[in-house]
């Protein structure tokens, strides 16, 4: 067996001087609370507080990060327990699916995920030895024991794990029950949601005028008109905020924005509407749709999150028989100076409120995220996003962003996860890369070492913290 490591240096830059600066900002920084502003943890975890099922149905069949990989090596996703629209059968053994993945462990050498799951094993299960597949069953076996004990319950991780607050991300039709119970309980873990009217929002959406049809029974406001149609959302936004949120996040297509005339936008809401808008009209509402979501920002305080530039379920099979976010979500090209100019010609200098940008399109890092984030008062950079959460991505993000919009238009870390497991282990990541990057600064002259400190926290921690008011 060979053992399983987590080298105390790891991702510190390997030049012995600079890894010393590194060593010390990151002691400065490790056991900071964990702040997750934006993620996609299921908030019945911590309501009903129930033992997770068993290290298959908790590690596999959720991840699309770990099964994308193993499908692309030509391993069946009914192989791996991925449940099927139609329900027809897909493997039920969680030890098989088990063996089935430590035989394609190697697939993840060089990737996140790897360094994600090897600290899962090693920090919350304490396993001494790597996963293979001579290990499997002993991986399965002390993970499962360990699933079953009181230690292992959502609540008590969520506590060992040392977080402060997480944000989850619900549609505008979710009844946030599972929020309510959670406050109701007495329990003292902070888990607050945030607004996702991408279905009701987005023409495109599977059973987008289902959708709008019960928005308007929740909020008890007539829909059938653009009017009452915003009156919905304002409402839907109170509920919301009475929960916990202090964020919408908004996963279109692309960053394009528009500001219509009135009559205009009653006009395309009343084809939107009719079911008949075509794919351009789609995004033209959705455009408005942003700019509209912008001024009700100002109003109620909330942050608003963009995460364009997706093209969702790339593959009509996979869709077809598993639905959405199976892994075959494929980033595009994404523009956002001219995409952006509609919104922030009207909201672009408003201090109050704050709009955070994502991307999956890394040239525009330098070319227009950075210039725009450093320019408009209204805008922040968000950290690198899924493929790019990542040290290569977060290295990248920092030497690309950081000399034209600074450390302070950036707003710390967010883990975007459903993995609720390797929580602290992508915190860490980030702490480690951000001290890495800031201690080159420091060895080439550039930043005063007790300023590398201060940064060091406020990436890790105050910048979050302020950027989305928790
Ligand atoms: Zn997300």
């Amino acid at each position: 067996m060979t053992p399983l490591t987590l080298h105390p240096d790891r991702l510190f830059p390997a030049d012995p001087e600079t890894r010393d600066i590194a060593r010390r900002l990151y002691n400065g920084v490790k056991g900071l609370p964990i702040v997750s502003p934006h993620g996609h943890t299921d908030p019945a975890w911590f309501a009903a507080n129930a033992p997770f099922a068993n290290p298959s149905e908790l590690l596999i069949v959720p991840d699309h990060y770990v099964f994308r990989m193993l499908y692309s090596q030509g391993v069946p996703l009914e192989a791996l327990g991925i449940p099927t629209i139609d329900g027809s059968e897909t493997a039920q053994d969680p030890r098989k699916i088990w063996h089935l993945f430590a035989a394609h462990y190697h697939l993840f050498r060089g990737t996140p995920s790897r360094l994600w799951l090897d600290w899962v094993f090693a920090e919350v299960f304490g396993l001494k030895a790597r996963l293979s597949p001579e290990t499997a069953d002993l991986y399965y076996d002390t993970i499962d024991a360990a699933l079953a004990t009181d230690a292992f319950r959502p609540r008590a991780l969520f506590e060992r794990f040392g977080i402060e607050v997480i944000a989850t991300t619900e549609s505008p039709l979710d009844p946030l029950d599972h929020h309510r119970v959670i406050r109701d309980s007495g329990w003292s873990g902070r888990v607050v949601t945030a607004y996702r009217p991408d279905p009701v929002m987005d023409p495109e959406h599977p059973g987008f005028l289902d959708n709008l049809r019960r928005f308007g029974e929740v909020t008890g406001e007539d829909i059938s008109t653009f009017a009452g149609y915003l009156r919905a959302h304002e409402n839907r936004r109170a509920y919301f905020r009475e929960a916990g949120a202090t964020s919408t996040d908004h996963g279109h297509p692309s960053a394009f924005t528009a500001d219509l005339p009135r009559a205009e936008i009653e006009a395309l809401y009343a084809k939107v509407l009719s079911g008949l808008a075509s794919p351009a009209e789609a995004e033209l509402f959705r455009g408005h749709m942003l700019t509209e979501m912008a001024r009700m920002s100002i109003e109620d305080g909330m942050v608003m999150q963009i995460h364009p530039g997706v093209h969702r379920s790339h593959n009509p099979g996979v869709m077809a028989r598993f639905g959405r976010d199976k892994g075959a979500d494929i980033p595009v090209p994404t523009g956002y100076v001219e995409a952006l100019k509609p919104l922030l010609d009207r909201f672009g200098n408003e201090r109050d409120l704050t709009i955070i940008l994502f991307t999956l399109d890394e040239t525009s890092y330098s070319r227009e995220l950075a210039p725009l984030a450093g320019h408009y008062p209204a805008l922040r950079l968000g950290p690198p996003w899924w493929f790019h959460d990542s040290p290569e991505g977060m290295r990248r993000f920092r030497e690309q962003a950081t000399e034209t919009a600074g450390f302070y238009n950036t707003v710390g870390f967010n883990d975007d996860t459903r993995a609720f497991l390797s929580i602290p282990a992508r915190h860490d990541v980030a702490r480690r890369m951000d001290c890495g990057f800031l201690a080159r600064l420091v060895a080439e002259h550039r930043l005063g070492e007790d300023e590398a400190h201060e940064l060091a926290r406020a990436l890790a921690y105050d910048l979050v913290k302020a950027a989305y008011k928790l």
